[in-house]
């Protein structure tokens, strides 16, 4: 397949989006807590819960869409279409479903498709925030899949 890449650069400056499901926010605050040294180095935005109660732990500025299940999934995964942010810590829950798990499914696939780091659990978020590339710029290749869908509307039509 003959995918052209697109690069896009990551600044040094993180556009970090925060989220967490009802049963993992006091595991994200305590994260968000623990790593608020490294995290105001960065632009933090969240879904409006989850913003609002990691900024009252931390003191830490941060932008509140609207709540998950009101929407706020799909406002995160427009701005990560647009590039606007373009990093994304979202503590998920395992064990139970969502109102809104078409939205969450959505804004993973969007998270992928346009490769910007994510972490769904607290020792990928560690790992993450222990990189030396988040000290520094890094071009994000973003596949362009125009051919392949070009390609797939000759087969079908
Ligand atoms: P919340 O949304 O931060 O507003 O609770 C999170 C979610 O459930 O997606």
């Amino acid at each position: 397949m003959s995918e052209n890449n697109q690069v896009k650069t990551l600044g040094k400056q993180k556009s970090i989006a925060l989220i967490a499901h009802d049963n993992r926010k006091n595991d994200l605050i305590i994260w968000a807590k623990d790593n608020q040294e490294k995290l105001k180095n960065h632009i933090l935005c969240g879904t409006g819960t989850t913003s609002k109660l990691i900024s009252e732990a931390t003191g830490l500025e941060i932008k509140g869409f609207k709540s998950g299940p009101l929407g706020g999934d799909q406002q995160i995964g427009a701005r990560i279409a647009e590039g606007t942010i373009n990093f994304m810590i979202f503590f998920w829950d395992p064990l139970e479903s969502q109102p809104h798990d078409p939205d969450v499914k959505a804004l993973l696939r969007i998270a992928a498709l346009y490769n910007i780091p994510i972490a769904n659990n607290e020792s990928t978020a560690d790992f993450l925030l222990a990189s030396p590339l988040m000290e520094q710029q890094y071009n994000r290749k973003i596949i362009d899949y125009s051919e392949r869908i070009a390609k797939k509307k000759d087969r079908q039509y």
